[in-house]
């Protein structure tokens, strides 16, 4: 009697205990930073769409840290290490220097970084920002920034070529075109989407090294682009963190495309995990019907 006894007490105990870690696991979210508070956009609109879209994923938790305005930075200091994924919606004066050593340090720990339209403006002359972020545009890049990258004839081409980072048409809907259907941010998608009313950045130059593009959009020059096929999501590696960047997002409307926010949450997972648990929603965009949420 005792000796089955004690060996089925055991196996409940055994069974409860791993049940209550797998629920543990269920409910424990991602927790997300992220930094405004300075923005040639309006960060006091685009911020809130982008937590409200992070928040219903039911996967993150997400805080936000607002920068003081002005040059002065030295009592800002977010908290990287806490959080599983930050996400820049920040372009503005530089951060301080023990800031800018901790968001380096996260980075290339294994944190997670999320990259929104024109945090790529940010820092063009702060090396290892640049290199963390792929590409960028304006803030004084040329040809010493990097190349330019666009996909031409089935492939990424690197253009060495001099000029400016950085240009723009007049904002519209554009089709995003999936290059890379093999990776899980972009697994499942449409292999054409129309995004929202959006500014599509051209002309982006940068280091571009450990960079994977996913997908693109064609700078039309009828809307004042250059005629390249841009990158319109991508990730870069960098140490042992994971960056997810998409140039999409110019204000709360182009933020309110349901193919924006699948792919932000998508990004932001997989930039703080690796791996895309979520599905491609039934309202997501297509070729040639945008879907917007409220
Ligand atoms: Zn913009």
């Amino acid at each position: 009697m005792l000796r089955t006894f004690l060996p089925v007490t055991l196996l409940v105990a055994m069974l409860l205990c791993q049940t209550t870690q797998a629920a543990e696991k269920a409910t424990v979210k991602i927790k997300v930073l992220i930094l405004d508070g300075q923005n040639n956009h309006n960060w006091r609109s685009t911020t809130p769409v982008m937590k409200k879209t992070l928040e219903s994923a039911g996967l993150f938790t997400v805080d936000v840290s607002t920068s003081p305005g002005g040059r002065d930075l030295s009592k800002w200091s977010p908290q990287f290490s806490k959080y599983g994924v930050i996400v820049s919606n920040y372009n503005g004066a530089p951060w301080s220097e023990k800031t800018q050593k901790a968001f380096v340090d996260y980075t290339k720990g294994g944190g997670g970084v999320v990259i929104i339209h024109a945090a790529n403006n940010s820092f063009g002359s702060w090396k290892e920002y640049n290199e963390i972020i792929g590409l960028g545009g304006w803030g004084g890049r040329s040809e010493k920034s990097g190349p330019y990258v666009y996909f031409k004839d089935g492939k990424i081409v690197r253009d060495t070529s001099k000029g400016r980072g950085g240009s723009h048409g007049a904002q519209r809907p554009f089709q995003v075109i999936v290059r890379n259907s093999d990776h899980p941010v972009t697994k499942g998608m449409p292999a054409v989407w129309l995004h929202a009313k959006d500014e599509l950045y051209d002309r982006l130059r940068g280091p571009a090294e450990n960079m994977t593009v996913l997908a693109t959009a064609y700078s039309e020059p009828k809307a004042g682009g250059r005629g390249e096929h841009e990158p319109m999501i991508f990730t870069v590696s960098y140490g042992k963190g994971r960056v997810f960047h998409t140039p999409m997002g110019h204000a709360d409307y182009s933020m309110k495309c349901a193919g924006f926010q699948a792919t932000l949450c998508r990004g932001a997972e997989w930039a703080a995990t690796g791996k895309v648990t979520q599905e491609i929603p039934k309202d997501f965009p297509t070729a040639n019907k945008v879907s917007t949420r409220k």
